[in-house]
């Protein structure tokens, strides 16, 4: 120390000068370049939610990597598959379960097909009919015969059509384990993510078959994914009552009913009070939705919003702290 003490203070004063103007530009340079955050990591977003739309090469294929945004373990996927105007959504758990709710009109069955075909699944761990509109189970008869099933779940709640009656015998004909879904039950699916049913009510009769959907709230760590199928505003209000705004809290919506008006309540938005919405809907519908009173009011809480008949199947992937959205169109 003391040598280059007395080195430094023989040199002469302009010659200090450039010495030190260099010395200040080099550690300028060299801290842009290789900056890091007190852990030893390169900086990088540091936000809780992280979130972004990436090009959709291969993300059909599934993912049995290690995730791309966390270093906690395996993800949760949600993928829901386009199939036009009509609910079909899959999920994948850090474990590999599996889990089909809906599957569209019967004419999509190709398309859900193909689509587990490509995930390489040919059992489904649970499946969820919402409730027996056409648009959400016309093909359930054929995901029935074609796999194997560990348990379904529908509400109990019947109907007259062909669709769900077909259904209904091919239950009976596999003999699959058939569970009524009601609030307040849990879907044993995987250990790391929590399945609850919010709705329908045991004992309510319903203003409209939509409401007797089967709602489902998904918790994964931190993340949460609430999927509602069609629920009007009445079972909306039986859910808010019945529920604190914490246990319906979610960081991913479905948009209920499609993006329709009759579903989507302020109050019951207010209570879920997710960072993402995505709509499953057919481009040109007839019911012309979404709604755009619901659109205002995604707008309104700054939602990230997603839609299948401009994005595709939109996947969303969670980890216990963050969630990432893939789309199947990348649109700019
Ligand atoms: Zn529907």
């Amino acid at each position: 120390m003391s040598h280059r003490k007395s080195k430094k203070a023989s040199m002469k004063p302009i010659v200090l000068i450039i010495f030190l103007v260099l010395l200040a530009v080099i550690s300028y340079l060299g801290l842009e370049n290789d900056f890091k955050l007190p852990g030893g990591e390169s900086e990088t977003p540091t936000a809780s939610i992280y979130h972004s739309t990436q090009d959709a090469q291969g993300f059909l294929t599934p993912n049995t990597d290690s995730p791309s945004t966390d270093d906690q373990g395996s993800t949760f996927c949600a993928y829901f598959v386009d199939v036009g105007q009509g609910d079909c959504i899959f999920l994948r758990s850090p474990s590999g379960k599996t889990m089909l709710i809906d599957c569209g009109e019967y004419s999509e069955y190709e398309v859900v097909d193909n689509f587990l075909k490509e995930q390489n699944v040919s059992k489904l761990d649970v499946v969820v009919a919402t409730h027996p509109h056409s648009d959400h189970m016309g093909g359930m008869r054929l995901i029935i015969q074609n796999y194997d099933i560990g348990t379904f779940y529908m509400p109990d709640k019947e109907h007259t059509t062909n669709a769900y009656e077909k259904m209904i015998e091919q239950l009976v004909e596999k003999d699959v384990d058939t569970v009524f879904a009601t609030a307040g039950k849990y879907i044993s699916w995987d250990s790391e993510v929590e399945a609850m049913i919010l709705s329908p009510i045991e004992g309510v009769t319903y203003a409209d078959l939509n409401s007797y959907s089967i709602a489902i709230r998904f918790e994964y760590g931190e993340m949460s994914l609430l999927a509602a199928g069609d629920a009007e505003h009445d079972a909306e209000e039986l859910m808010l009552e019945r529920f604190t705004p914490d246990e319906l809290r979610s960081t991913v919506f479905k948009a209920s009913h499609h993006g329709s008006s009759t579903s989507n309540s302020e109050e019951f938005l207010n209570a879920i009070y997710p960072d993402c919405v995505v709509i499953q809907l057919g481009a040109n519908n007839d019911y012309g939705h979404p709604h755009e009173e619901v659109l205002d009011r995604f707008f309104e809480l700054y939602l990230d919003i997603y839609r299948n008949d401009i994005h595709g199947t939109v996947l969303v992937e969670f980890t216990k702290h963050d969630y990432n959205v893939i789309c199947e169109k990348n649109v700019g």
